[in-house]
């Protein structure tokens, strides 16, 4: 069902060599591409990661993902690229969503729906997000 909507609204990417596997589920991610931006989503539990980088050019603002460290009772997962546990983090300007991040700089996991969390406290906070984009990231998985 959601590669189904992938193919048909998404140029996928051109996946060489190896996807990563999903922190969560453990299988095989799709990668795709939008806007120059390559990220990998996960068909199962439809999380998406993010490289370094690339959450902060899609959004076009460093400050927009600025993240910090939050104290939650959840099981740490392990990053997608090396072998370290993620922290959790919150992220955005209402610090509302708690997502993954590598400590080394690997990228940001979000679990379904935390992006277009993120993206709707980005709005609510009056943060200027391109309506393609915001469409983009809210409509990834729609309901
Ligand atoms: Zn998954
Ligand atoms: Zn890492």
């Amino acid at each position: 069902m959601i590669l189904v909507h992938i193919e048909r609204n998404w140029k996928p990417g051109s996946v060489e060599g190896e996807t990563l596997k999903c922190p969560v589920c453990k299988v095989l991610t799709y990668a795709v591409e939008y806007l120059d931006i390559e990220l990998d989503l996960c068909p199962e539990c439809q999380g998406v990661w993010f490289d370094s980088g690339e959450l902060e050019l899609l959004l076009g603002s460093q400050a927009a993902v600025s993240c910090e460290p939050v104290d939650i009772e959840e099981a740490p997962r392990v990053c997608p690229v090396c072998p370290h546990k993620m922290d959790k983090m919150n992220i955005g300007p209402g610090r509302r969503v708690v997502i993954d991040r590598c400590p080394n700089g690997c990228g940001l996991w979000f679990d379904a729906n935390e992006l277009s969390d993120l993206t709707h406290d980005l709005k609510n906070e009056g943060w200027h997000v391109r309506p393609e984009v915001r469409e983009f990231l809210c409509g990834m998985f729609p309901d």
